[in-house]
């Protein structure tokens, strides 16, 4: 025999109960073709939100107050289901038995009201309205094809303690009657009430919210089903929570104790206790979704094959709150936590979790927010000698906290588990309240904020399922020309990522200086301009900033495309809120050492990332290179280098008989100048690369350090205009035509070049011979040689353009593809 569970959503309409007798109809006969015989047993649940609409109208009634309205649209629902898939001349008898349902309940309803008291008893009988309505409704339905229909009510079935709203199940006693009525009715389809049972005095009793499931269980053990399926509204047992982790995928198989771990550590899929009852006799539990009936979900089982990860699954509590207990009497007493437990057990005071210091200094233990102050209450009375006498401190408790718990049978054998968890934690600024590891290893559960607690789900599970893409969440400053280059290169490389590097890149928010646009789901990239434009709001850096610190997602990265010092300000709290930065922006690095140097102790701190190769050489592989050299041991002597394209243009072409200022209108002709040309032939940009070469290198450089030798004389220098420059620069022509000649007489060449010599830094007109290996420099390129013990006598060269938007633009997104990597 199988039994078949529906849950609140599948019976939540009259579409879905269609699904619901499409697939009932299929498993009798499958049933019966592999020889598993006639009989069926089908476990309904309350449709989907009546359960919590009754304790509504209760609650309501309790105070006085109507309930009528909700009553008359709980038997609505009903009668519109009974209307849709009943044919007429059923409908009467069905209504008939729906209507004595609702004015049983209604009776019940004016008591409370009458009364003002709603005891846990009578909320009991209320809530068993939900399923009782919704079962009878549903062996209507199926009567109409099936004689052999049988509706039960568990409350016949399921003998329970009168422990209500949470009622035990008399197994034993249960399972003798399940027997017997199944027994006398061997090829009945059994519709049966889930949620409900009564006690010795056949007071309605419940078995816990989501308790349909474990009725299921309890049918499925006393008549030793082949299988009980729970039929749901998600695919499967998942990964994860799939409304907090999008990327939770499910599961082929898992077994009995993971999934009562996870569980118990908040997995809705099932309830808790179901797996109890059927774990002696290995049934299978099938997860399955009404609404996908083709997919196979998801079989709980004994063993359940190795899917090749870490762990199996994460799973969450999201509202519980601690109770510390310190204090040096606690030492080496074994007698407190005994009398802890005991005392919660007395008074139903569940405990979720519980942790001591191997000091046995302090105890934490975790319970559900409700119970909190009552716990710690309970607590000040047991130890109130232990109080008095100061051997214990105060039982102090903390709110708004949660709890995930990952959860593997492959934990026990696997090394660096720990490890790897804290550590995806870590890299995200997640504060671990409290841990505990079962003496099972097969959970290892940590209590965070609440407020964390999904960016913790989602780090963790991108940590664990490798199989599964990290996603980057990527905040964008400015949309200028790199910016756009950029976003476009994105767009076209998304695909690639995805498949070859399990990468995910998700611009979850754009600003430049007049509009930002925010979108947890992604922005789409091929037509960013127009969603910023239809979806935008006026920009504000602080906004901007603000809203990414409190989204708050996992794996965030700040790109900064602008060249804007007020950006830069905002660095360190950025770094200080777990977020990395990439950035061709070289205000930050080059601004004082002691700004240069916070970065680089937040970024240590906080364990993010912050690259930024485009600051020198644009996409060149110049900070990349230092860095390297660096870790490997290495250690930086000497760099030469011409860091700008436009004087390393100017110098390379100024030879034979070519005249100073022509080569600059030319250059500026090609476009290679900024609009006034002193802006590249002042060097301050320059200077800016060196003090962050020198500065990688190890050196705490100023820029008042930096000895630097203008190539332009003053004259050209102070000239008002643009023209007015040109004209002073053709009548310092003789300066530069003396410096070229002499130069020449020598065999040598003028180049503009940078050197940082153990940490000093100066920028001058040097003249070079051919054994230089910039004498033979052309074009606009950067070069850039580094002597270090290793390339001592023959130095490290890079050379290439180091300008464009295109190569800056890949730059940058070569850093973005780095962040997380190590
Ligand atoms: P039903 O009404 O069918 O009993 P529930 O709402 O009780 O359904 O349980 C199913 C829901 O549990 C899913 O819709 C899903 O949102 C949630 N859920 C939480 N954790 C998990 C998990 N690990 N795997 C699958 N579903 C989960
Ligand atoms: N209807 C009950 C509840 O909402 C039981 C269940 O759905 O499993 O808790
Ligand atoms: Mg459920």
């Amino acid at each position: 025999m199988k039994v078949l569970k529906f849950g609140g959503t599948s019976m939540g309409s009259a579409e879905s109960i269609q699904q619901v007798v499409t697939i009932i109809r299929a498993q009798r006969k499958a049933s019966r073709e592999a020889g598993y015989g006639n009989g069926l047993a089908v476990v309904a649940s309350a449709m989907s939100g009546v359960t919590n609409q009754l304790l509504q109208m209760a609650s309501q009634a309790e105070q006085g107050k109507e309930f009528e309205q909700s009553l008359q649209q709980l038997q609505d629902r009903h009668f519109q289901v009974v209307h849709t898939l009943v044919e007429t001349r059923y409908q009467n008898q069905a209504l008939m038995e729906l209507k004595l349902l609702v004015n049983e309940l209604e009776t019940l309803l004016h008591g409370i009201r009458a009364l003002r008291e709603l005891s846990a008893r009578t909320a009991d009988l209320v809530m068993s309205f939900g399923e009782r309505l919704s079962t009878t409704m549903l062996a209507h339905i199926l009567r109409q094809q099936d004689p052999q229909v049988l509706y039960v009510d568990a409350r016949e079935w399921i003998k329970t303690d009168s422990h209500f709203g949470n009622a035990r199940v008399q197994t034993e006693r249960s399972y003798a009657l399940i027997c017997q009525a199944v027994n006398q009715h061997p090829d009945a389809l059994f519709c049966i009430t889930g949620f409900i049972g009564s006690d010795e005095h056949r007071h309605t009793t419940t078995l816990g919210r989501g308790g349909s499931d474990y009725t299921a269980a309890l049918v499925g053990a006393a008549v030793q089903a082949d299988e009980i399926q729970i039929w749901t509204d998600v695919d499967g047992f998942m990964t994860a929570d799939p409304r907090i982790v999008k990327k939770a995928f499910p599961l082929e198989e898992i077994s009995y104790t993971e999934a009562m771990e996870l569980s118990y550590f908040g997995a809705k899929v099932i309830y808790p206790p179901t797996l109890i009852p059927v774990i002696l006799q290995k049934i299978p539990v099938v997860i399955r979704n009404t609404f996908h009936p083709e997919f196979p979900g998801t079989v709980i089982r004994e063993k359940a094959k190795r899917n090749g990860t870490l762990i199996r699954g994460i799973s969450s509590i999201n509202h519980i709150s601690l109770i510390n207990i310190q204090g040096g009497g606690m030492v080496g007493k074994s007698g407190i936590s005994g009398r802890l437990f005991s005392l919660f057990a007395r008074e139903n005071i569940n405990i979720i979790l519980i942790t001591q210091a191997s000091s046995e200094h302090s105890i934490t233990i975790a319970v559900t927010p409700a119970h909190a102050e009552k716990a710690k209450r309970l607590i000040e009375q047991e130890f109130e000698l232990e109080l008095a006498t100061r051997k214990i401190e105060p039982p102090e408790v903390e709110h708004d906290l949660s709890i995930l718990a990952i959860v593997g049978e492959n934990m026990r054998q696997t090394k660096g588990l720990s490890g790897k968890l804290f550590s995806a934690l870590g890299r995200n600024g997640i504060n671990v309240v409290a841990i505990a590891q079962g003496s099972s290893e097969y959970n290892i559960s940590v209590v965070v904020k609440q407020h964390d607690l999904s960016k913790a789900l989602n780090a963790v599970h991108d940590a664990f399922f490798i199989r599964t893409k990290k996603t980057l969440h990527v905040f964008y400053l400015g949309t200028g020309n790199i910016g756009k280059t950029l976003l476009r290169q994105i767009a076209e490389h998304e695909d690639y990522l995805l498949e070859n590097r399990s990468l995910k890149i998700k611009v979850v928010a754009i600003t430049n200086t007049r509009q930002m646009v925010f979108n947890e789901e992604g922005i789409p990239l091929k037509c960013w301009e127009n969603y910023l434009q239809e979806h935008g709001e006026p920009a504000s850096l602080d906004e901007f900033i603000r809203r990414m610190k409190s989204m708050n997602l996992p794996n965030s990265v700040f790109i900064d495309n602008s060249a804007s010092a007020e950006v830069v300000k905002h660095y360190e709290e950025i770094f200080t809120s777990s977020i990395s930065i990439v950035t061709c922006n070289k205000i930050g690095n080059s601004s004082e050492y002691s700004l240069y140097k916070r970065f680089k102790d937040a970024v240590k701190k906080y364990g993010v990332d912050f690259f930024y190769e485009t600051n020198v050489g644009a996409g060149l592989p110049i900070i990349s290179t230092l860095h390297d050299l660096l870790v490997s041991g290495d250690k930086i002597l000497k760099i030469e280098a011409i860091l700008s394209g436009t004087i390393s243009y100017i110098f390379n072409e100024f030879k034979g008989n070519r005249h100073f200022h022509e080569i600059v209108r030319e250059a500026q002709a090609k476009g290679y100048t900024e609009p006034d040309p002193r802006d590249d032939l002042s060097g301050l940009d320059f200077m800016r690369k060196m003090l962050i070469l020198a500065r990688d290198s190890g050196y705490a450089v100023e820029m008042s350090d930096v000895e630097m030798e203008p190539i332009l004389p003053e004259s050209c220098l102070k000239a008002p205009t643009v023209e007015a420059f040109y004209k002073a620069l053709e009548e310092a022509d003789e300066h530069f035509e003396a410096l070229k000649k002499k130069a020449e007489s020598e065999g040598k060449v003028l180049r503009y070049i940078g050197v940082m010599d153990e940490g000093k830094v100066s920028i001058k007109l040097h003249a070079i011979d051919a054994s230089h290996p910039f004498y033979f420099l052309t074009g606009s390129d950067n070069i850039i040689a580094f002597t270090t013990p290793r390339y001592r006598d023959c130095p490290l060269v890079v050379k290439g353009p180091g300008a464009g938007a295109e190569v800056t633009a890949a730059g940058v997104f070569a850093d973005l593809v780095k962040v997380g990597a190590q």
